[in-house]
Parts: structure tokens; C-alpha cells; sequence
């Protein structure tokens, strides 16, 4: 059994996630203690109980310690199995990061799965949708593991009820470094503001445009229907050579337009002033499907990044833990330089 200590580092729900894909990935039974430890409201909350009744439903596990705020879980996964699932996560928790918990395992079994959830598609503190679809399943598509991903409905914090569906199909895994960025090709900015007033969405956008110098082309409304409100994402899609990387803020009651703006503006900036190839999110998000084509090969890769963050550290010391991989991190052009070596 691999035990771990669910408050070092970050101490979310993330090692919580990681460690479920790893252990689909490589049978290998986990105990987590501390879970989420570093979070105000330590422990299971819904979201988290989701992610692991759903892996234990797909890998037949055996679990012990799955409730709500529980601090604790022994989870022994039986073997994967593909197919066609439903997954409802209640409430607004996030879609998006159950897809990633399952991912990982149903690519590595031998046919194909269809996956309908339901709950948040847009969630702060989470990968959103377009996030998912745009920069992290085409590097995912590169690695080898193909997926197409439709969203039939969006989802907000509170209200939930989105709806997404994924097609994964059995990966055939080849890491590949990735160094640069390449060429800019394309700039966008969106914002999705179902069921508030039409100026709320244009304020936002015309804010952005103002800081980043924008022309009102790239400057898009995005398309939601009112019953997929209240809600409010402000979106910036980047679309370089060899990636596309998406920047989110939410707006907030008490929150100006102008601040919303300001904040993504700020994000856009910082990463635009760095050469790096990914943004702080994608830089923890890749680490594991990377690291299992590494172990899987044998073969290493190497990304640059624009920040480590406490995320990206605690998830390097998770996938360590499950498979035969070392990450090596240094300093490179103001940024970073993470590379997965094969032990
Ligand atoms: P945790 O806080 O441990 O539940 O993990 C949250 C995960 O969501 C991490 O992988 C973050 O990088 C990711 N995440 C949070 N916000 C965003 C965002 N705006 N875009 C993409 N990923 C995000």
C-alpha cells in the first residue's frame, strides 16, 4: 500500500485526484490520510466523495473511509473497465476535474469509453471546459491518448447543471518534449454571462480590449442560453504553434467589471512575459499523463513552464510515489524547466 500524506505541500483535493488516476493506472492500492488538510474545511466534501465513488465504480475498487468529511480513505482499485458511464456530481462541483481523475485510467484500457457528466463546467479553482477542450486534450491528443469533448450544457457555481460529454479512446502513449510555444497565431477573448444584463458581458470584454490594446473582432460574446445562468466567465484563448493555452477569471457579486478584466489582463500578461511553454495551470495538470508515457517508454521529457506552484510541487511528489519517474526542475530563461526521467 502507498501512503500518503494528504497536507504536504498543497494540500487540496488535487492529491486526492492524482492519487486515485494512479492508482487505477498501476493497480496500486493507496492509503490518504490528512486529506485536504490544507484547506479551511479539511476532509471529503462532495466533490471529492464523487471523484472516488466514480473511480471505484470504473476500477471495481475496494474502499474504505468514502464520506462526507471524511479525513481518511484506503482505496484498492480492482481492474479498469471501459464503457459507457454516467456521472452526475451534484451540486456545481466541477466535471471537469472528475474527467481528469478518470481519464489517465480509461486510456489505458483496452477499448474505447463514453463518459456523460453533469454538474459545474465553469468552476473557479478548477480547469473549465474550454480549458479542457482547447489546451490540455490536444496535448493530450499529441501524447497519444485521443478524446473529443462536446459541452451540451454550462454549469456555475451555484447552480451547477452543466453537461459535457467525453469520448476517450485507448492511448498508445509517446512522450514529447515541450520547450517553446512557437509562433502566436491567434488571440482571442470571451465572456459567457448567462442570465445577466447584456452590459455586464460588454463591459468586461471592452475592459480587456482597452488593457491589451484588442480590436473589437477579437472581443466575443460568447453564446449561453439564460437557463444556463447566473454566471460569469471571462475567457482569453491563446493559440500558438505548438499549443493553445486558456486564461479564466469569474466575475463576483462586489466585483467590478473593470476589476474582472483587470485580473485576467494580469494573468495574460504575466505569462506572456515569460517564454516558457505552459501557464502555471497546465504546468501541474501535465505532469502526470506525461510521466506515465515516460514510465511506459522509458523514454524522457522535458516541458518549460512559466511557475512551479505549490500545486504543480505536490503533484510531482504524488506521481514519484506511484511510478518509476523522478522530476527534475531548473531555473531556464526567468521560468522553468521540468523534466520526467525514467528511473
Ligand atoms: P485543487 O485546488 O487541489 O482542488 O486543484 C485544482 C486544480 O484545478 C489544479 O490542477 C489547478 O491547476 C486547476 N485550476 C484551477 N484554476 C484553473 C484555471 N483557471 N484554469 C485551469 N486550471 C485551473
Amino acid at each position: 500500500m502507498i501512503e500518503i500524506d494528504g497536507s504536504r505541500g498543497e494540500g487540496g483535493g488535487q492529491i486526492l485526484r492524482s492519487a486515485l488516476a494512479l492508482s487505477m493506472c498501476t493497480g496500486q492500492g493507496f492509503v490518504l490520510e490528512r486529506i485536504r488538510a490544507g484547506r479551511a474545511k479539511p476532509g471529503l466534501m462532495r466533490q471529492h466523495l464523487a471523484c472516488v465513488n466514480a473511480a471505484a465504480q470504473i476500477s471495481d475498487a475496494q474502499v474504505q473511509g468514502a464520506e462526507l468529511n471524511s479525513q481518511a480513505i484506503r482505496f484498492v482499485p480492482g481492474t479498469v473497465r471501459a464503457g459507457e458511464y454516467s456521472f452526475q456530481m451534484g451540486s456545481a462541483a466541477s466535471c471537469c476535474l472528475l474527467l481528469q481523475t478518470l481519464w489517465p485510467a480509461l486510456m489505458l484500457a483496452p477499448e474505447p469509453s463514453r463518459l456523460r457528466l453533469t454538474g459545474g463546467t465553469h468552476n473557479p479553482a478548477a480547469p473549465p471546459f474550454h480549458f479542457l477542450q482547447r489546451s490540455y486534450a490536444p496535448l493530450m491528443n499529441r501524447l497519444g491518448a485521443r478524446a473529443e469533448l462536446a459541452l451540451q450544457r454550462m454549469g456555475f457555481y451555484p447552480a451547477g447543471g452543466g453537461s459535457m460529454t467525453v469520448e476517450l479512446w485507448p492511448a498508445r502513449l509517446k512522450p514529447f518534449d515541450l520547450l517553446e510555444r512557437g509562433k502566436l497565431k491567434v488571440c482571442h477573448a470571451e465572456c459567457f454571462a448567462p442570465a445577466l444584463p447584456r452590459a455586464v458581458a460588454q463591459r468586461e470584454l471592452q475592459a480587456l480590449g482597452a488593457i491589451l490594446g484588442w480590436e473589437p473582432g477579437q472581443l466575443i460574446t460568447g453564446q449561453a442560453r439564460q437557463n444556463e445562468g447566473p454566471g460569469n466567465a471571462l475567457l482569453a484563448t491563446l493559440e500558438y504553434a505548438e499549443l493553445t493555452e486558456v486564461f479564466t477569471q469569474f466575475g463576483l457579486k462586489g466585483v467590478s467589471s473593470e476589476q474582472v478584466a483587470q485580473a485576467l489582463a494580469d494573468e495574460l500578461q504575466s505569462y506572456q512575459a515569460s517564454k516558457a511553454a505552459l501557464g502555471p495551470h497546465m504546468a501541474d495538470q501535465w505532469a502526470l499523463p506525461l510521466a506515465l508515457a515516460v514510465e511506459r517508454t522509458g523514454l524522457a521529457a522535458s516541458y518549460t513552464c512559466t511557475e512551479i506552484t505549490p500545486h504543480a510541487q505536490s503533484n510531482f511528489e504524488v506521481i514519484e510515489k506511484f511510478l518509476a519517474v523522478r522530476f527534475v526542475v531548473i531555473d531556464r530563461d526567468g521560468g522553468f524547466e521540468v523534466s520526467a526521467e525514467p528511473l
